[in-house]
């Protein structure tokens, strides 16, 4: 059961999401918000974790933070939702990128992940390389729509940018997205 401290900034993450979910250029519902004070996964301390089949997202996060933890999950919902066409494409604009020996990207979840691949994981689309298109995709929509101008973790080429931005204008926005 919820403390009423919790209670509290379970609101204010609430209020917070339905404000970073206004400014998405698509409609699409909300799922349940938590706050989840001291979370952590396998590896450490995170901002936030999705549980996709009870619809919910836990946060322990700042406000500064929100708007681009938010919309990475989020996506972590789309990218279930999304099937395999639109998954296939990301993937294809993912290995034109690799090809052309691009660097960074925007965001550490897809970053360090990006650093481990090997040819092998894209030959042969193993869990590290599927899971790596998911970040991706999942950081690539919270540097477009959480309205976080400049960030340390946005490392990826203009260029490239630009290229991610046009597939989601064509594949993402003007539409009923379903979670
Ligand atoms: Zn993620």
């Amino acid at each position: 059961m919820a403390t009423s401290s919790t209670k509290g900034l379970q609101d204010r993450y609430e209020l917070w999401a339905r404000r970073a979910l206004r400014q998405l250029p698509f409609e699409c519902a909300l799922p349940r918000i938590q706050a989840a004070p001291g979370l952590r996964d396998r590896r450490g301390p995170v901002h936030a974790g999705s549980f996709l089949r009870e619809r919910r997202i836990a946060f322990d996060c700042t406000r500064d933070e929100f708007p681009r933890i938010f919309v990475h999950e989020l996506f972590h919902f789309v990218w279930v939702r999304a099937g395999n066409p639109v998954r296939h494409s990301w993937e294809r604009l993912l290995r034109r990128e690799l090809d052309l020996q691009a660097r960074g990207e925007l965001g550490w979840s897809a970053e360090w992940r990006k650093q481990k691949l090997q040819q092998g994981d894209l030959d042969f689309r193993t869990r590290r390389w599927r899971e790596y298109c998911c970040e991706s995709f999942c950081d690539t929509a919270a540097w477009l729509y959480s309205k976080t101008a400049n960030h340390q973790e946005f490392t990826l080429a203009r260029r490239h940018r630009d290229a991610r931005r046009r597939w989601f204008a064509a594949t993402i926005e003007n539409r009923r997205i379903s979670i």
